[in-house]
């Protein structure tokens, strides 16, 4: 382990061997296998933990359930206070989240900075609405009063994945926790520490015990166990459309609602009356940031002909340029890969595409000078074509597939002709065409001239492969909320439609 990693791990644990599952407040080492953590920088060992296996999912629901009811048991300006005092707290202990992130998850020091003032923003944001989430009076044909009452679920699951943790973790804990839910979440095994992390800050902050539980464990076991727990009333999901498949069946057999927030192949439309160097710049922050490992990645270039040639020298021009490097460096704008798997996956489909035709024109490989870690060099490929994996699937790593289009429909064909929906981007001068496009192109998200911005304040989510339910801003937060209908009688001698007094 790194002094450094030691360092951070004893301030959150006392000793970092203590590292383990926060349930009902208590840290509460795993009964199941040991589990490995790798420094995606080095490939050399950072530490271990045991799984907290079915049973540490089974405890945290038992608890889960008195905490939602002492959560419940606050008003809601008081859970929106803790919520506030939450985002104080996250903002106090930026520095060490932003340094156990990055030696984690190998995330670039600057962007997991960014990501945690983010977190900071989402339970801000969130605090406010606590107090704020209400129903309505419906003016019934009838003697009643009618109305609507916004429930809290009770106990929700969350699973999330090792690509943005920390951010995850905040993005769905600060919406359940303002709606009033308790909450059992299992962060990826690769990458639990930020979350447990969150977990105790909660605390601080004023959660009661068993309201917030952090599961550091493996998904076929903890995860499994908890999906399928029939106390719990939602599981929101966020990773790989083969997981969210199980999840939504298991959720199904229990007749329990899911968010299913998942993969994407999203397409940047670049016409030949955009602004270049702009597009340029969009093009390598869609796909390279996070090393590509960003489920919004712009990962396919679609560029109208009489631009592509330069448009792809520009961006590979500029890939070449990027700064990978060691995560804790200021200076690294690209990190490794997080795991050794990922890393081998990036590498196969890019070998099926050169093989196939494609052509590297940067990358494609280890960069040079880092050949220790995970690392894999943003690469371009030009020559690709749609019926090519590394044009259909999700590659998750730092790649972009080139495609060349002629005409406005086809390139709407192209991007609409992958399995996934999630996001995508279109450039060009022409005001009409960009919301001409903005609305052919099937996804959650879509940006004209730019690309990636999102907000806790706006709704994110997929279209069909890509997941169903909406995350972040209202409707995220209604997503942990159901409604119940109220009807008072007002009128004592209303008459009954049927029914006897004797
Ligand atoms: P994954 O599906 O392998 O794992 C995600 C989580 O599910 C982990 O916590 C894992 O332990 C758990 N899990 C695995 N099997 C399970 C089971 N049988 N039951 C319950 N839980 C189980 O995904 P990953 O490789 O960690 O993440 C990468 C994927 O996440 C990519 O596809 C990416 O696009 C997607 N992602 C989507 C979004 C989004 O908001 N749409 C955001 C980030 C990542």
């Amino acid at each position: 382990m790194t002094g450094l990693l030691d360092k951070h791990l004893s301030l959150w644990f006392g000793r970092a061997e203590r590292f383990g599952s926060l349930i009902g407040g208590e840290a509460v080492a795993g009964s199941g296998a040991e589990i490995a953590l790798v420094d995606p920088a080095t490939a050399q060992p950072l530490f271990a933990y045991a799984d907290c296996a079915g049973e540490g999912a089974t405890a945290a629901v038992d608890v889960a359930e008195a905490g939602f009811a002492a959560w419940q048991a606050l008003t809601a300006s008081a859970r929106g206070r803790v919520l506030w005092r939450m985002a104080e707290l996250v903002r106090q202990r930026a520095e060490s989240l932003a340094v156990l992130e990055a030696v984690i998850a190998g995330k670039p020091i600057r962007d997991c900075r960014a990501e945690v003032v983010k977190v900071a923003e989402m339970f801000g944001y969130y605090a406010g609405w606590a107090d704020k989430l209400h129903g309505e009076t419906i003016p019934v044909p009838t003697s009643h009063l009618n109305y609507t009452r916004r429930e809290a679920l009770g106990v929700v699951a969350q699973i999330t994945p090792w690509n943005a943790p920390i951010f995850t973790a905040g993005w769905q804990l600060a919406p359940a926790l303002a709606a009033g839910n308790a909450v059992v979440l299992k962060p990826s095994e690769l990458t639990p520490v930020t979350s447990v992390c969150l977990g105790l800050l909660l605390h601080e902050a004023g959660v009661p015990h068993g309201t917030v539980n952090v599961l550091a464990g493996y998904g076929h076991t903890a995860g499994g166990a908890l999906v399928g727990d029939r106390r719990v009333a939602k599981t929101v999901f966020v990773g790989s459309p083969a997981t969210g498949r199980a999840i939504a069946e298991t959720s199904a057999r229990n007749l329990r609602p899911c968010v299913l927030e998942l993969g994407g192949k999203s397409a940047n439309i670049v016409f030949s009356d955009a602004d270049l160097t702009r597009a340029a710049k969009g093009a390598q922050a869609a796909c390279f940031a996070a090393a590509g490992q960003s489920c919004t990645a712009g990962s396919r270039l679609l560029v109208q002909r009489p631009v592509a040639e330069r448009l792809m020298a520009m961006v590979a021009r500029g890939a070449a340029r990027l700064q990978v490097g060691a995560p804790l460096e200021d200076s690294t704008e690209v990190g490794p890969i997080q795991n050794a798997r990922q890393h081998a996956r990036i590498a196969e489909l890019v070998q099926a595409g050169l093989n196939a035709g494609a052509e590297a024109l940067t990358g494609g490989g280890r960069p040079a000078g880092l050949d220790a870690g995970h690392f894999y060099a943003p690469t371009v490929l030009g020559g690709v074509r749609p019926d090519m994996p590394v044009a259909r699937e999700e590659v998750f790593g730092p790649v972009l597939s080139c495609l060349v289009f002629d005409e406005e429909d086809e390139a709407i064909a192209l991007a609409n002709a992958t399995s996934f929906d999630l996001a995508g981007a279109v450039w060009t001068g022409d005001v009409a065409r960009a919301h001409r496009v903005a609305a052919k192109v099937r996804a959650g998200s879509f940006w004209i001239n730019g690309y990636r911005t999102l907000s806790v304040m706006s709704p994110f989510g997929g279209m069909q492969g890509s997941g169903y339910g909406r995350s972040s801003g209202h409707e995220g937060l209604l997503e942990y909320t159901q409604t119940k209908s109220v009807w008072v009688e007002t009128d004592d001698s209303a008459p009954q439609p049927f029914g006897y007094a004797d």
